[in-house]
């Protein structure tokens, strides 16, 4: 299973602020957003390895949701459009970059998207 094949994954890592870590030896990207939220092998949030818009395969596992209910996590949903949201770290700016989570970094699949507004 491809971890992105949008290209995103490539270029979002070596950002800086960006919870994303590309280990050259395995090849994998992790994802380590706090202490709790650390997934080796991440799936690209913006196309989960299946392609930006592919609904696919939707998330089956449910860990992004989990993320979100806990208290002071960096995952959280937008009230705007309804759509999940990771929180990156914060830059030497004072900036802290924010991803819209469209694919589970877990497993790859589509998050239900029934709240999302629109698309950006
Ligand atoms: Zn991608
Ligand atoms: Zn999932």
């Amino acid at each position: 299973m491809n971890a992105c094949v949008c290209g995103a994954l490539l270029t979002d890592h070596a950002n800086e602020g960006s919870p994303i870590t590309y280990d050259a030896g395995t090849g994998k990207y992790r994802l380590e957003a706090s202490l709790d939220i650390v997934v080796e092998d991440m799936r690209c949030l913006m196309c989960g390895g299946q392609g930006i818009g592919v609904r696919d395969r939707m998330c089956a596992c449910g860990t992004v949701e989990r993320w979100a209910a806990a208290e002071d996590s960096p995952v959280y949903r937008n009230e705007h459009n309804g759509l999940l949201m990771l929180k990156g770290r914060e830059r030497s700016d004072g900036l802290t970059p924010h991803y819209a989570i469209w694919y589970c970094p877990v497993c790859g699949g589509r998050m239900d998207e029934a709240a999302y507004v629109d698309e950006v």
